[in-house]
């Protein structure tokens, strides 16, 4: 497994964000980036050299930054749905007329769909 060259410390999954990780059983394990807030599949046990925009020139400061997915999917399921759990009581109490509309899968999810 290739180093960071900028010796930065690992992106721990088990200390992200449950809903900034992908882990769904089947499914390539992904992360939001950090720096660039799009979903990038770890390659190597990093992430690759990216650019901030999918048409920019700007090199990602997150890139070659070690991934450890030290969870395994069923512990990050758990997280991601307590999460959720605890998102759902902090607007407990504020009055909704109408039904939320759907959440929108991630991208990746649906170019993966057919
Ligand atoms: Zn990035």
């Amino acid at each position: 497994m290739p180093r960071d060259l900028m010796r930065r410390p690992p992106l721990r999954v088990s200390a992200l964000p449950p809903n900034q990780v992908s882990m769904y059983p089947g499914e390539p394990r992904m992360v939001l980036c950090p720096g660039c807030q799009r979903w990038l599949k770890p390659h190597d046990g990093g992430l690759r050299r990216h650019m901030v925009a999918a048409d920019g020139r700007d090199m990602c400061a997150e890139s070659g930054r070690r991934v450890w997915f030290d969870l395994t999917a069923a512990e990050w399921l758990i997280s991601l749905d307590v999460a959720a759990r605890e998102a759902g009581q902090r607007r407990g109490s504020r009055i909704r007329r109408k039904a939320s509309p759907p959440v929108a899968p991630p991208v990746f999810r649906l170019a993966g769909a057919r």
